[in-house]
């Protein structure tokens, strides 16, 4: 495939998943931020199973701020790197709290001067929230694609530099919550579904995978 048939291919995405939307656990914009912060190198299943409890008394900044670290730490230490992620999220609902009401800045500017929020994770934040023109490119976006040849890159880092100049605000609007899902479901890591795949005859992933 080619990037002139990135359109195509957003159409039949949105066609196989009609109600995409993040698998991540969530009931306002303050805990869906914490839990795009916390799913740093850690599945979505993991950071809901805790989340599920911890979500019922952590609705809003200042109960992160008011909430005892070391009882934080005990509660979320099944997430990867929970000593950073619990104090850099205290940090960052200090700010949050203090300096902007306990609202969420809209921003990608204002969103990374927050404590542990990077460029990624402002955009999925807007793009879930806001439904922002901007792909999630994690592992499974960045290993889709380079089997389908959209981008040939080494790291999901590089390949989000070139999607966002190679495609167009509308592909990141229609791709955004589907890619995550086919790459997580379909064009999975170790045994690809290729075979139910409607993009297998023009994979050349496929096609090298079947000499
Ligand atoms: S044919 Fe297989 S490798 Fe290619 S996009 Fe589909 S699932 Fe992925």
């Amino acid at each position: 495939m080619n990037k002139k048939d990135i359109g195509e291919f957003a159409e039949k995405l949105n066609e196989m998943f009609p109600d995409a939307k993040t698998e991540l656990y969530y009931t306002n914009e303050f805990q869906l931020l914490i839990a795009i912060l916390m799913s740093a190198q850690t599945t979505d299943k993991q950071v809901n199973i805790v989340n599920r409890n911890f979500f019922r008394f952590l609705i809003e900044p200042k109960d992160w701020v008011e909430m005892d670290i070391d009882y934080i730490k005990e509660f979320i230490n099944s997430i990867s790197f929970f000593n950073n992620k619990a104090e850099n999220i205290k940090k960052t609902s200090l700010i949050l709290k203090e300096k902007y009401n306990s609202k969420i800045p809209r921003t990608i500017e204002e969103l990374i001067t927050l404590p542990w929020v990077w460029i990624k994770t402002a955009k999925v934040f807007l793009a879930v929230i806001d439904d922002a023109p901007y792909i999630w490119v994690d592992t499974h976006v960045h290993r889709v694609l380079n089997r389908l040849w959209f981008v040939k890159t080494k790291t999901p880092l590089e390949t989000d530099k070139k999607i966002s100049t190679g495609f167009t605000k509308n592909n990141h609007a229609l791709l955004h919550n589907t890619l995550v899902l086919f790459g997580r479901y379909i064009c999975t890591a170790r045994n690809p579904k290729c075979e139910t795949c409607p993009f297998s005859w023009k994979c050349n992933y496929y096609k090298k995978i079947q000499k």
